[in-house]
């Protein structure tokens, strides 16, 4: 569960970066999990019922980077968009996890993050 202000400032990028000013609780975002290395926060454009945005607290531009780079930080956002499925009641139903990655992928942000979907059918991926 999300229980404060993100405090830990990324290292990496910093004001320029979009994500990294939300860590840094410079841009209000709307926080469901908290965990030392990982910060989970509601989409401010939802596309689905439940879509939650799972990150690395530190700064890695897309999910390939962030997985050569540190592969158990990759695995910790993973378990944080687990928690936040669960929290969220999707284990059941069934969820989507996405990562845009770079311009093929619809990338807009370069900051690593997942995407979790879920609380209704969403239909085929690339629909
Ligand atoms: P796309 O917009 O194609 O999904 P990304 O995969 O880079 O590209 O996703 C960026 C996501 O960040 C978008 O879903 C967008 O709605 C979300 N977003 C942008 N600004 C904020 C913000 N301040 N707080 C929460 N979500 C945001």
């Amino acid at each position: 569960r999300y229980r404060g202000v993100a405090l830990t400032y990324t290292a990496g990028m910093g004001t320029d970066c979009l994500f990294c000013r939300i860590v840094a609780g410079e841009i209000p975002a709307t926080m469901v999990r908290e965990t030392p290395t990982t910060l989970a926060f509601r989409d401010i454009n939802p596309k689905a019922p439940v879509h939650v945005l799972v990150i690395p607290k530190e700064h890695y531009a897309d999910v390939a980077t962030l997985a050569q780079g540190d592969p158990a930080l990759a695995g910790e956002v993973l378990a944080t968009a687990a928690a936040v499925a669960e929290d969220e009641g999707l284990l059941g139903d069934g969820f989507r996890l996405m990562f845009n990655t770079g311009t093929y992928g619809g990338q807009e942000v370069f900051h690593a993050h997942a995407h979790l979907l879920g609380g209704a059918p969403l239909g085929p991926m690339l629909a």
